[in-house]
């Protein structure tokens, strides 16, 4: 992603090269998108038609969480919308003012996404005039993408070298990163580095040492095993999240494979009951042996220090249950690019992407910590202990606040929105006691009159769309034809 949008950007004549070494490989896993990937395909002029094809993505309309709140219990933080504003206020205070009355559906009635996806329909554009454009993220095969990418980038001009980074080269007065030491004697110069060696941090740790802030207080999951299945069960345009005893299985399903996973509490359950768990919780048979990740969740101190810069897995990690990691990519590389350095990187600019990545970062981790506190499934030993630890002072806030009157503050340009909030708090079954008293304004008979509109405007909308599964072939098929699904 790095290579691939500076080759698109930075002016002529910056070389621009990436190691990579096929003996570490990648991480392999990451295939659940949310609908901020457009901007970066659009800044990149990617062709959806051909991208689909080439990592076998399916689409994505939101995420399922299954017993997250009770065993049995579903909701979808979906995409986009919920219900329509009406005057001022946003549509949950008046689902919050039905609700008290008896009146309110769960709030996935109100939202198209949710509508479109349970019936397992896509659609691209609006058809009806009174109808918002559904937001739409996708899934697809991580090593593809990173293929497709790296085309895109060499095409471009940037020089892939394989090898084995050895050791890294400073300067000995500034620290500055000067020359990484590959294997067979060569060496790669560079004035500024972007470290994405994975986990293990090279540059950014091993080389700078710039800390690591651990978050594990908080998200207590430290592991997760990864396993692809034969394609079984729906094509859903949805990634689900299914809570289990110590943790939750991801289910990503693309065109040719099921991605699945199960991200658990080693303190709580054991490698070789997770591996059980999740074999025994597929929808097709296995395409080879679960793999271990370990992980620690948190974040570099700093993930810009000196000539090099963190991204992805090096900048740190949070476990994939809002598919956030491949976005926070996407926006540390826009954050650099607005500040991009043209000889030595100022310090100014690096304290404010620095103070940016932290704001992002922890308020997204605050939006995951929501979905673990907020349970209610009494009697599990990991369940029990995520909810009642003690909150990061920035969820307590926006959780009391919520529960005192109905308000979601969105503090600055924090990344999930007002509407993703309340999706997950009602969700979870986090109680409002208030709403905002202009709700009242509304009559009772409109009220019902506005639950009612919005609801069979969204079934009718839904009944008119094609299937996923069609809607993807149909796609692919027009790179053939040239013929674009209106
Ligand atoms: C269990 C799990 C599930 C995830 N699910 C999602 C998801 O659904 N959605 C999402 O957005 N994100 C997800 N992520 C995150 C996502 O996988 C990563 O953000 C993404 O794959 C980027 O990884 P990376 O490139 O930073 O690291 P890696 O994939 O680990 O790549 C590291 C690269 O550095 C190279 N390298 C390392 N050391 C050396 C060396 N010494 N010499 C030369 N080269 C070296 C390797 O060859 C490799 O190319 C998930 C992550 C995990 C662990």
């Amino acid at each position: 992603m790095a290579a691939a949008t500076l080759a698109r950007f930075v002016p002529r004549g910056t070389d621009i090269a990436l190691v990579e070494s096929d003996s570490i490989g990648t991480v392999g896993v990451g295939e659940a998108t949310i609908p901020q990937l457009h901007l970066l395909h659009r800044a990149l002029g990617v062709n959806e038609a051909e991208f689909v094809q080439a990592t076998k993505a399916s689409f994505k309309l939101g995420i399922e969480f299954d017993g997250w709140s009770r065993a049995g219990e579903r909701y979808m933080h979906a995409f986009g919308p919920v219900g329509r504003a009406s005057g001022l206020l946003s549509f949950h205070h008046y689902w919050l003012r039905a609700k008290g009355l008896g009146l309110a559906k769960p709030v996935g009635s109100y939202s198209l996404n949710e509508q479109a996806a349970r019936k397992l329909r896509m659609q691209r554009g609006r058809r009806a005039a009174r109808m918002h454009e559904m937001p739409y993220a996708y899934h697809f095969d991580a090593g593809l993408y990173a293929a497709f990418l790296r085309r895109y980038a060499e095409a471009r001009g940037v020089v892939r070298h394989e090898g084995l980074i050895e050791h890294v080269e400073q300067d000995g007065q500034s620290g500055a990163i000067t020359v990484l030491r590959l294997d067979g004697d060569r060496t790669v110069e560079g004035d500024f580095f972007i470290d994405c060696t994975g986990f293990r941090g090279l540059l950014i740790d091993q080389a700078l040492g710039t800390g690591y802030e651990d978050w594990t207080d908080w998200l207590r999951c430290d592991r997760a095993l990864a396993v692809p299945c034969a394609n079984g069960g729906d094509f859903t345009p949805y990634t689900r999240s299914i809570a289990r005893k110590a943790g939750w299985q991801w289910r990503i399903p693309l065109q040719h494979r099921i991605g699945n996973g199960l991200v658990y509490s080693s303190a709580h359950m054991s490698d070789e009951e997770a591996a059980d768990m999740l074999l025994g919780n597929l929808d097709g048979e296995p395409l080879g042996e679960p793999r271990a990740i370990p992980f620690t969740t948190g974040k570099r101190r700093r993930m810009w220090v000196g000539n090099c810069l963190a991204l992805g897995l090096a900048a740190g990690f949070m476990e994939p249950l809002e598919s956030t990691s491949i976005h926070l990519i996407q926006s540390s590389i826009s954050r650099f690019l607005s500040v991009l350095p043209s000889g030595a990187p100022d310090p100014a600019a690096i304290d404010w992407f620095n103070a940016q990545s932290d704001f992002e970062w922890r308020r997204i981790r605050d939006f995951l910590v929501l979905h673990y506190t907020a349970n209610a499934r009494e009697g599990e030993p990991f369940w029990d202990a995520v909810r009642a630890m003690d909150l990061p002072d920035t969820l307590s806030a926006k959780i009391d606040q919520w529960q005192g009157t109905g308000f979601i503050h969105r503090e600055h340009e924090e990344l999930f929105t007002e509407v993703g909030w309340f999706q997950v708090l009602a969700g979870q079954g986090v109680e409002a006691r208030r709403y905002n008293p202009l709700a009242d304004a509304l009559s009772e008979g409109d009220l019902r009159k506005l639950l009612h509109d919005t609801e069979t405007a969204l079934v009718e909308e839904v009944g008119h769309m094609p299937r996923h599964l069609d809607f993807v072939q149909h796609l692919v098929n027009s790179l053939q034809s040239q013929e674009v699904l209106a």
